[in-house]
């Protein structure tokens, strides 16, 4: 096999790859309980499917305009306007298969060998790897648990060169749940107007938070700083709608003219049904979505109880998304049966293995002394999954 070198440079997503490996120890009949999932425990709401339901018995099942139909793109400005008081016009949008598509369209057109793109750590574990898939460089900027993970201005500014070509930023982020207050944002929009680079504000969670936060797009603090930020987000998290494969990106006339023309020679338009789904998500009732919110507020509340109850455990109590990010790091240099557990890798193998309890190394997001765990599963099962990592935890001398 002669495989090209961008295919040999990458490796699967490891939280996909989590995931996969619980879900087939389960069909094997092992009871695993699986804090591995990136995705809401929800089904769909029933409106939305029946308008995909609509749409297949209407005959809407033929290819659509490349950046979405003319419906879907008005209801992504009326989005916009209504939830982040962001006015675009429809050439400023386009609806691609998903956010990570959307993002992966971004770096195709943005990206290109001698570029830097800072990446604020713990990141999202697929930003590095579609920055290396377009040639460019992943600079990472490390931030501090003490902080709740934000990028302070000097660790930023440190990273900044003549090569920088965008920020990478994730509010609320997935893994950490950080999100970030206007104050921290208006930090970063000005430097990147001083410094004249991009701002990929992937707010894909801006729906999931807590404690009264209120999202604020980077793009909606002033129209310098718009002029530079690609807003990603989608239906995924949202309205469980992860399967659909419906995301959708603002943000320059241009830019979104060069993403459409890619999405144009790779994937064409995103399904026609699933569009359809998409007008309804976003124009139909949104009561569905408080509903989801208080109960994985529920169930933060006691994973976040639980964990810091945990000796040797720490963890940041996080603001939105459906993780929780513990330090775990307390635990290295110990020993289960002669085996020592160094880093996250281990410490998730040996949950695995002895407590039937799947998690995501840290490691998979750029910091070694944590672990991902999910809390988009139900109560019951978080009590369970808890109290077996407890108990394996404790069995470590
Ligand atoms: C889930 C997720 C996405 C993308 O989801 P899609 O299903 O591709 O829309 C993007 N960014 C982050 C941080 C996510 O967790």
């Amino acid at each position: 096999m002669r495989l090209s070198d961008r295919a040999k440079a990458i490796k699967p997503s490891p939280t996909l790859a989590m995931d996969a490996k619980a879900k087939a120890l389960k069909a094997a009949g092992e009871d695993i309980v699986n804090f591995g999932v990136g995705e809401p425990d929800f089904d769909t709401p029933e409106n939305i499917k029946e308008a995909a339901i609509r749409a297949i018995r209407d005959g809407f099942t033929k290819y659509t305009p490349v950046g979405g139909i003319d419906e879907l793109k008005a209801a992504v400005v009326d989005k916009f306007r209504n939830d982040n008081h962001l006015n675009y016009e429809k050439d400023e949008i386009i609806v691609s298969c998903g956010a990570k598509h959307s993002l992966y369209n971004i770096a195709e057109a943005l990206f290109g060998p001698g570029d830097e793109v800072i990446i604020p750590s713990p990141y999202w574990v697929t930003y590095p790897d579609q920055v290396i898939l377009n040639d460019a460089t992943p600079v990472i900027a490390g931030t501090d648990e003490k902080n709740s993970f934000r990028l302070e201005h000097d660790a930023l500014k440190e990273k900044i060169s003549g090569r920088t070509k965008a920020l990478i930023l994730n509010t609320p982020s997935n893994p950490t749940g950080l999100a970030y207050d206007r104050k921290s944002l208006e930090a970063i929009a000005e430097m990147a107007v001083r410094h004249d680079f991009y701002i990929i504000s992937d707010e894909i969670y801006e729906k999931l938070t807590y404690d009264g936060f209120r999202h604020i797009s980077i793009a909606s603090l002033g129209e310098e700083v718009k002029k530079r930020t690609i807003v990603v987000n989608g239906l995924s998290k949202s309205h469980a709608m992860t399967g659909w494969r419906i995301g959708f990106t603002a943000g320059p006339k241009d830019i979104i003219k060069a993403m459409t023309n890619i999405q144009s020679q790779s994937t064409s338009n995103p399904a026609s049904i699933s569009q359809k789904a998409a007008v309804e998500a976003l124009r139909g009732p949104q009561d569905f979505i408080p509903g989801m919110v208080s109960e994985f507020d529920r169930r933060r509340k006691y994973m976040i109880g639980r964990l810091n109850s945990i000796k040797g455990v720490s963890c940041v109590t996080p603001v939105g998304a459906f993780y929780a990010f513990p330090d775990v790091s307390s635990c290295y240099g110990k020993k289960f049966n002669g085996t020592t557990i160094d880093t996250s890798l281990d410490l998730s193998a040996y949950l695995l293995e002895q407590a039937k309890t799947a998690l995501v190394p840290g490691m998979a997001f750029g910091d070694d002394r944590f672990i991902r765990l999910s809390y988009a599963t139900s109560l019951e099962n978080i009590k369970k999954g808890l109290d077996r990592l407890e108990e394996a935890l404790s069995k470590l001398t």
